[in-house]
């Protein structure tokens, strides 16, 4: 019978839609935050996450990611800063995936 382990540390693509790499999984909570910790020293510059299933307990986004949020219906998303246009961030409006709202802004 296979394992099933509860919480993984896992790195993601700056736009949060990929897992690039599972770095650790485990039964153990304790264990899990351990590995977690250890991936933000070695992975500056990825996204890291600590799962348990589908539930994000930890999650450190690296610095190609910008992070963004819908003013009506607070969805929360995330961009890959590469695959922006070119111009000051603040100003930059994005169209919400879940409401269709066009006045998505930044997160501050
Ligand atoms: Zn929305």
């Amino acid at each position: 019978m296979a394992t099933r382990y509860t919480f993984a540390v896992e790195c993601w693509d700056p736009s949060g839609n990929t897992i690039t790499e599972t770095i650790a999984e485990s039964a153990h909570l304790t264990v899990a935050i351990a590995a977690y910790e250890a991936t933000l020293a070695v992975r500056p510059k990825d996204w890291v996450m600590l799962r348990n299933g589908a539930r994000v307990v930890q999650s450190r986004p690296g610095p190609g990611t910008l992070l963004i949020e819908c003013p009506d219906c607070k969805h929360e998303g995330a961009l890959d800063r590469r695959k922006l246009p070119d111009g000051p961030i603040e100003q930059m409006k994005f169209k919400c995936r879940i409401c269709g709202c066009r006045d998505v802004k930044p997160k501050k």
